[in-house]
């Protein structure tokens, strides 16, 4: 019946193929930057779909929006080839204005059918009281993508020159409302998580930064960021070391 199992499930086999579909640059990173560099360590390609342009990234109302927009572009190219990534796709949807419409649908499942990735990792779309916008729009993307991308009778206008239909074998929804899945990760996949994280430069000062305390703010970064994988890792059966957390689907892919 779908049911949550009551002890969380701990590392699926290392996929040759991921998919990570986020709303924004830096989103795949934070969420799940330690397992990407994990996998993409152990010859997983990793590719990331970033849904939107970013262009809401600053909190500088002077900023110039045609050079944020090209800078985070390079920003998340140089996160993903430090978490040893392989390729990044944008559909440069306007940030903060994301829907997840039916057009937008049959963008995602282009990718999926295109990249024919083992793991999808995306936002929940059923997480509650989250505030953004864009990662309500892009969990429900992904989840409705993969639906979409798996059957012959969904945009059929795809399955032309050798395009075929796509079912991943398990999608890992971050930010999750109810976690039933970690990914253990080491000291090396947290290096590279937070080396992908500080290729986004442009929003150290603001996202990166925001509330860190006092101290010498990369310095706090960084221990706030090995304090959540340590407390995931607390959480998760193994009780010690890093972890990242997830929910699991894969009883009805
Ligand atoms: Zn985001």
């Amino acid at each position: 019946m779908g049911a949550v199992p009551m002890v969380p499930s701990m590392n699926l086999s290392v996929p040759t193929c991921a998919l990570v579909i986020v709303a924004h640059p830096d989103d795949a990173e934070f969420q799940a930057g330690a397992t990407l560099a994990k996998w993409a360590r152990q010859g997983c390609a990793v590719h990331h779909l970033v849904l939107t342009d970013g262009s809401k990234g600053t909190w500088d109302a002077a900023a110039d929006i045609g050079e944020l927009v090209t800078q985070r572009r390079a920003e998340q190219f140089a996160a993903s080839a430090a978490l040893g990534g392989t390729g990044v796709e944008f559909l440069d949807h306007v940030d903060g204005e994301l829907d997840a419409d039916r057009a937008t649908r049959a963008q995602v499942c282009a990718v999926i059918r295109a990249v024919r990735p083992q793991v999808v990792l995306g936002h929940d779309p059923w997480k509650r009281y989250r505030l953004h916008p864009d990662h309500r729009a892009a969990g429900q993307l992904c989840v409705d993508g993969i639906v979409a991308a798996r059957d012959p009778f969904f945009h059929v206008d795809q399955l032309v020159d050798g395009v075929e239909p796509h079912r991943p074998d398990a999608l890992l929804l971050f930010e999750a409302d109810v976690v039933n899945h970690y990914e253990r990760v080491d000291e090396a996949d947290l290096a590279a998580k937070l080396a992908a994280l500080e290729a986004h430069t442009s929003q150290m000062a603001t996202t990166h930064f925001y509330k860190v305390g006092v101290g010498d703010p990369l310095e706090r970064f960084r221990e706030l960021q090995r304090d959540k994988l340590a407390a995931l890792g607390a959480d998760a059966d193994a009780g010690s070391g890093l972890a990242e957390a997830f929910h699991l689907i894969v009883d009805q892919l």
